[in-house]
């Protein structure tokens, strides 16, 4: 593979031909695509001082980013690529325990953190943190054993600085973690190649201008984050952050700074509907939605067609593991029969789809079966975990796949439809999270052996709040929860555990999710 790419060289590129234009805005600061580019070569230059280089084995170095949705965060990852770095966003919201398995998993050879992530560093973290962490902010007074690994990057940058470092189209741009079925989260690794290939054929596909203004929702431990910052930057344009405090202003933030192109998982759009927050043309200033990530209901669509009269509507699906979106469903939006939510469309260029039966063969159209990638965009596989990978991403016909895990079917027309899961793999508000997850972490904290955790309840499609049912004779569940909020993210957490002495078991002897469910709209109703 070519010597030719850095996730950074579109802010080089741009910081030279349009040094002024607006690159990213958030919270009260805004950075021109000259201060970004210089920012993120002061980084680099840092980082290589610091002696951050590729590795022995010849992988690039890995540098983990604990920071905020945040101008800042844009800069740390963007000097992590410009140093040749892979990147690895550390979310902001994990406990401790958390950071310490991800630290334990990356061998990282940096950390960048700003003012936020600064916060998260006891004791035990900066313990396990590589010997360089560079603060964005200032560096924090801390009396700590390891202290002395905080660097404050000099406010005087030098006059010469160094260009974006060159990458192999095989080396890894970045690792994001997902949920993982033992109680681990797989990092999934995606190459240099996959990512260049996804931001400029998303840029076209899209049709993004430099004169756009897009909207960021996520954090940059979501892949959706990926889409939202470098297509943009791809196209020169500007990326405005939404505050995770102003998520149901999101309406007014958008009309306020005149953004053309909206970025969200459906959630939000169906949050803003309910709340009634989507008038007639209010989104005016509008001319590309993507909504992607999970499901998108079809009322959701009808809602946004008032609300956004000129904007036209993406559903992108696509898992972290083939690069953000492979398929994508425009125009028309066919609903898929008897779900009320639309399409996932077509295989974008670059990558192919194909639904295949238990056995890896493919069915004939409108038969069910497990959706399956391939192309360019896949990941190279999870970090350190050969096995899963092999399991994961097989060869079928001397062509590797990903088994995504989603129930499709194509249709005679060639648009895939997504069905459901064939696993407990479910969404919550876009965050993915495996429900076998949460119950290794249940067990540990409960001591019980027999637990089952479901999505509950739905509303209109989607899973609102997640019960964990423990077999046991009573349990102090603020306590189990409590106890559950050191080891997993926020967003896994049950809202409800609950104990029955017996739990619904299916054939194979474990627990009978579906048989849960039931019980729990028998409680309700
Ligand atoms: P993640 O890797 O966290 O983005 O999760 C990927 C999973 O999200 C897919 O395997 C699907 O189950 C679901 N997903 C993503 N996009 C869509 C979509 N547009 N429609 C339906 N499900 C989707």
């Amino acid at each position: 593979m070519t010597n030719n790419f850095n996730l950074a060289s579109a802010i080089h590129h741009h910081s030279l031909a349009t040094p002024d234009a607006p690159v990213v805005v958030g919270q009260g600061q805004s950075l021109s695509y000259g201060e970004l580019a210089s920012s993120a070569a002061h980084l680099a230059h840092c980082l290589r001082g610091a002696g951050v280089k590729r590795t022995a084995d010849g992988q690039l170095p890995r540098i983990g980013i604990l920071a905020s949705r945040s101008v800042g965060a844009c800069t740390a990852l963007i000097g992590a690529a410009w140093a040749g770095a892979t990147y690895i966003p550390i979310g902001l919201k994990l406990p401790e325990e958390r950071i310490l398995t991800l630290l334990a998993l990356c061998n990282l050879s940096a950390i960048i953190v700003d003012d936020e992530g600064a916060r998260l560093l006891s004791e035990r973290v900066l313990e396990a943190c590589p010997p360089t962490v560079i603060c964005l902010g200032q560096r924090p007074t801390v009396d700590m054993p390891h202290a002395a690994k905080l660097i404050e990057l000099p406010t005087r940058a030098p006059v010469s600085l160094p260009e974006p470092a060159q990458v192999d189209g095989d080396d890894t741009a970045y690792i994001i973690f997902t949920s993982g079925t033992t109680g681990v989260p797989k990092g999934v690794m995606i190459p240099a190649a996959a990512a260049r290939h996804y931001i400029a054929m998303i840029t076209r596909h899209l049709g993004l201008q430099p004169s756009d203004r897009a909207l960021e929702t996520c954090e940059l431990s979501f892949d959706f984050s990926v889409h939202n910052m470098f297509p943009t930057w791809e196209a020169g344009a500007a990326l405005h952050i939404l505050p995770a405090t102003r998520v149901m202003n999101a309406i007014k933030f958008v009309k306020d700074a005149g953004l053309t192109v909206w970025n969200s998982v459906p959630s939000l759009a169906g949050m803003l509907r309910q709340i009634k927050a989507l008038k007639p043309a209010c989104l005016s200033s509008l001319r590309v939605t993507v909504f992607g990530g999970e499901q998108l209901p079809a009322n959701v669509v009808n809602a946004w067609r008032e609300a956004a009269p000129d904007s036209a509507i993406f559903n992108l699906y696509g898992p972290t593991e083939a690069t953000v979106f492979c398929l994508a469903q425009s125009g028309v939006l066919p609903v898929t029969p008897g779900r009320d939510v639309v399409a996932i469309g077509t295989p974008l260029p670059g990558s192919e789809a194909a639904v295949f039966d238990a056995q890896g063969q493919p069915v004939a159209d409108g038969t069910p079966g497990e959706l399956a990638i391939a192309g360019i965009q896949l990941a190279s596989g999870y970090l350190g975990a050969p096995e899963l990978t092999a399991a994961r991403f097989p060869v079928h016909a001397g062509k590797r796949w990903y088994l995504t895990g989603d129930q499709a079917i194509r249709d005679t027309a060639g648009t895939f439809h997504c069905l459901g899961r064939i696993d407990n793999q479910i969404k919550i508000n876009g965050y993915r999270v495996e429900l076998e997850e949460i119950d290794a972490h249940l067990r540990l904290v409960t001591g019980a052996d027999v637990v089952g955790s479901v999505a509950w309840p739905w509303v209109e499609g989607s899973a609102r709040g997640i019960v964990s049912i423990v077999g046991a004779q009573s349990i102090d569940s603020a306590a189990v929860i409590a106890g559950l909020k050191h080891r997993i993210p926020a967003y896994m957490l049950p809202n409800r555990v609950i104990a029955q002495e017996s739990l619904p078991l299916n054939q194979s002897g474990k627990v009978d999710r579906k048989a849960l469910l039931a019980w729990l709209d028998n409680q309700v109703a």
